[in-house]
């Protein structure tokens, strides 16, 4: 049975209750529901625990996808009790750490409407993020933080906007960036937007984001470097740039 997963249409979901569906051989649970992110798309999977009626926690490891995207796999970390199939946990995400994966992920998507080059790869981290563009220009990474920071402090609103496979194909230009596969297949696709009415971007992502941009608080361009003739690596991190470097 696929897995309800709370977090598609509530980023900001920490805890909620769930039942046990299955247990795997290598310790792997599976729930009824989850407000636990699963790795893709170059976000991590959400950390934390799950807590049993007589208080006592299942210590986890980044969640990650089953053998397809509807099945979420609770990863207790080593020497951990296992739960019982039926039983009913709460859980809690390690809300800290998920709030900087939402706020370096947002960040990621302002970076390509600051730099609007195909994207060839990103990863999402809590304190370094990396999206790598397609392109030969050289650019200096002071003024791209400053149009982010431009972008962080208008504070725009970011909001989904769900839309059927059958649209997204309808309507190619729903989609501003072109540079990133949607994520297909789940019969709905996601588009993260960015300012009133979009103005901002629209893309397909099924990673979570804060709601506003302010939420994404400093954050700066560390370094640019040239991978390849024409591929260029941007490091984002949180904080002010250190002028030192
Ligand atoms: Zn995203």
């Amino acid at each position: 049975m696929p897995v309800n997963a709370l977090f598609r249409d509530d980023f900001y979901l920490s805890t909620c209750q769930a039942v046990v569906t299955q247990v795997h051989e290598d310790g792997g649970i599976e729930l009824d529901q989850t407000c636990f992110y699963a790795t893709s798309g170059g976000q991590p999977g959400d950390t934390g625990y799950l807590e049993r009626a007589d208080g006592s926690k299942i210590l986890l490891n980044p969640t990650k996808h089953g053998t397809d995207k509807s099945v979420i796999i609770h990863v207790p970390t080593e020497g951990q009790a296992l739960p019982n199939i039926g039983e009913t946990l709460t859980l809690h995400v390690d809300w800290p750490r998920r709030y900087k994966l939402m706020r370096m992920h947002t960040a990621c998507h302002l970076l390509s409407v600051v730099c609007p080059w195909p994207i060839t790869g990103a990863a999402v981290g809590e304190e370094e993020s990396r999206v790598d563009f397609d392109m030969s220009e050289t650019i200096d990474k002071d003024e791209v933080t400053a149009k982010l920071m431009a972008l962080v402090e208008e504070n725009h609103p970011v909001f989904l906007k769900w839309i059927t496979d059958e649209e997204l194909a309808a309507n190619p230009d729903i989609v501003k960036s072109k540079n990133v596969r949607p994520p297909l297949g789940l019969g709905r696709v996601s588009l993260v937007c960015i300012g009133e009415n979009s103005a901002v971007d629209s893309q397909p992502c099924g990673g979570t984001h804060v709601a506003e941009t302010q939420e994404v608080g400093e954050i700066h361009i560390a370094k640019i470097e040239k991978k390849g003739k024409e591929n260029r690596r941007f490091r984002i991190r949180f904080g002010k740039p250190d002028v030192s470097a």
